[in-house]
C-alpha cells in the first residue's frame, strides 16, 4: 500500500518547478507531493521487528515521513508516542492481544479442552452406554464449536476500539492531523506469519469534521435518545490515569507555627519530606463521554479524533465494515480508498 503511494508521489512530482534556490526548490517538492495525497492513503508504515516485544523504530518512521514531505516536530511525534506505546505493560498487552497469539492459542485451545471434555466424559461413561468412537466423535463436534465460538469472539473483538492501544493514540492523533495525519497500530495474519505495523495515513479532517457536525445539527443532539446512545456506546472508553498529588495549602505546610525549627533544618525535614510526597500518585478515571454543553463541532471533533487510530487500524488492515451496513450518505463519502470514510464509521459506530 505504501509503495503505491510512493510511486504515485514520484509520478506527481514536476521536475520544471526547480527553478529557485536548492532550499526552495525543496519546499515546491515536498508541498507538491503533500497535495497528491488522497484520504486513506498510507505515507508509512513502519513494521515491528519481534511481535514478541513489539516496538517501532520512531526515527526511521519519522525520517521516512520527511521523504514524502511531512515535517513533524519531536514533540508532535515521538515524545507523545513513546508516552502510548513504549510502557512494557502496553509492549506485553500488544503481543498477548496480537492475531498472531489467537493463531497460535486456537489450536492449543482445541486440544486442551478436547482432552478435559473427553477424560471427563470417559470416567462417568462406560463403554456399554457409548462407544468409543461415538463419544470421540460427539467431544470433537462439542470442541469446534466451542472453539469456533471463541476465535468469532476474538475476531470481533480486534475490529472493536481498543482502550489499551486506540485510546492512548488519540492524544497522538489530535497533534498529528494538524500536519495532515492519522496514525494506528494494525497487526493481522499472513501466510500463517503475524504482522504488527504502525501505519501513518493522510486524512485532511475538514470535510469529515463538517459533514460530522451537520449531522448532529440534523440530529439534535440535545435529544435525550441520541444522549442515551452514546452514552450507552461509549461507557466502556473510561481512562486511567495516574496524576500527582495536588499542591498542599500554606496553612497546611506549616502544621506548627509555634514550634521552633532547628537552625540546620534537620527536624522539619524528617517530620515531612517533600520528596516521598513527589511520589505519591493519584489514580483518576476520565470518561471520553463529550461534554454535551459544547458546540456541535467541537463534540464533532472530539468523536472523529477518539475512533482514528480505530479507523486507521481498520483501514489498513481491510476489516472496516462494508458501506452496505446501514443507511450511510454516499454522497458524504471522503475517502476513496475504503468503503467508509471516518465521518461515516463514527455514525455506524455512534448514531445508528
Ligand atoms: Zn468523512
Amino acid at each position: 500500500m505504501a509503495d503505491g503511494a510512493g510511486q504515485r508521489n514520484r509520478d506527481g512530482f514536476d521536475p520544471e518547478s526547480g527553478s529557485g534556490s536548492s532550499e526552495d526548490t525543496r519546499i515546491r517538492r515536498t508541498s507538491s507531493r503533500r497535495s497528491t495525497w488522497t484520504n486513506g492513503q498510507s505515507v508509512v508504515a513502519i513494521t515491528t521487528p519481534s511481535i514478541l516485544t513489539p516496538s517501532f523504530d520512531l526515527e526511521l518512521c519519522l525520517t521516512k515521513l520527511e521523504e514524502e514531505g511531512f515535517h513533524i516536530p519531536a514533540e508532535d511525534f515521538e515524545t507523545p508516542l513513546r508516552t502510548a506505546l513504549e510502557h512494557p505493560s502496553i509492549k506485553r498487552y500488544l503481543f498477548f492481544n496480537s492475531s498472531l497469539f489467537h493463531f497460535i492459542m486456537a489450536p492449543i485451545m482445541y486440544v486442551v479442552l478436547w482432552c478435559a471434555l473427553y477424560s471427563s466424559l470417559h470416567l462417568y461413561l462406560n463403554e456399554s452406554v457409548m462407544k468409543l468412537w461415538v463419544l470421540c466423535l460427539c467431544v470433537t463436534i462439542v470442541v469446534l464449536v466451542i472453539t469456533a465460538v471463541i476465535i468469532t469472539v476474538f475476531h470481533y473483538s480486534n475490529k472493536e476500539i481498543d482502550v489499551n492501544i486506540d485510546v492512548r493514540l488519540v492524544q497522538v492523533n489530535e497533534r498529528l492531523i494538524g500536519h495532515g495525519l492519522l496514525l494506528g497500530v494494525a497487526d493481522w495474519i499472513e501466510k500463517c506469519t503475524g504482522k504488527m505495523q504502525l501505519c501513518c495515513v493522510f486524512w485532511d479532517l475538514g470535510p469529515c469534521l463538517r459533514t460530522l457536525t451537520e449531522t448532529l445539527e440534523e440530529l439534535d443532539l440535545v435529544r435525550d435518545e441520541i444522549k442515551n446512545k452514546l452514552k450507552k456506546r461509549m461507557s466502556h472508553l473510561i481512562v486511567v490515569a495516574e496524576v500527582p498529588l495536588p499542591e498542599p495549602d500554606a496553612g497546611e505546610i506549616s502544621e506548627d507555627p509555634d514550634e521552633e525549627h532547628p537552625l540546620l533544618g534537620l527536624g522539619r525535614e524528617s517530620r515531612s519530606p517533600p520528596k516521598k510526597r513527589e511520589e505519591v500518585t493519584l489514580t483518576q478515571t476520565f470518561s471520553l463521554l463529550p461534554d454535551f454543553t459544547l458546540s456541535y463541532q467541537d463534540i464533532a471533533n472530539q468523536l472523529l479524533m477518539i475512533y482514528s487510530a480505530v479507523y486507521v487500524k481498520l483501514l489498513v488492515s481491510e476489516r472496516l465494515p462494508s458501506s452496505s451496513c446501514g443507511p450511510l450518505d454516499s454522497d458524504r463519502h471522503h475517502c476513496t480508498m475504503a468503503p467508509l470514510c471516518l465521518c461515516q464509521y463514527v455514525q455506524y459506530k455512534l448514531l445508528q
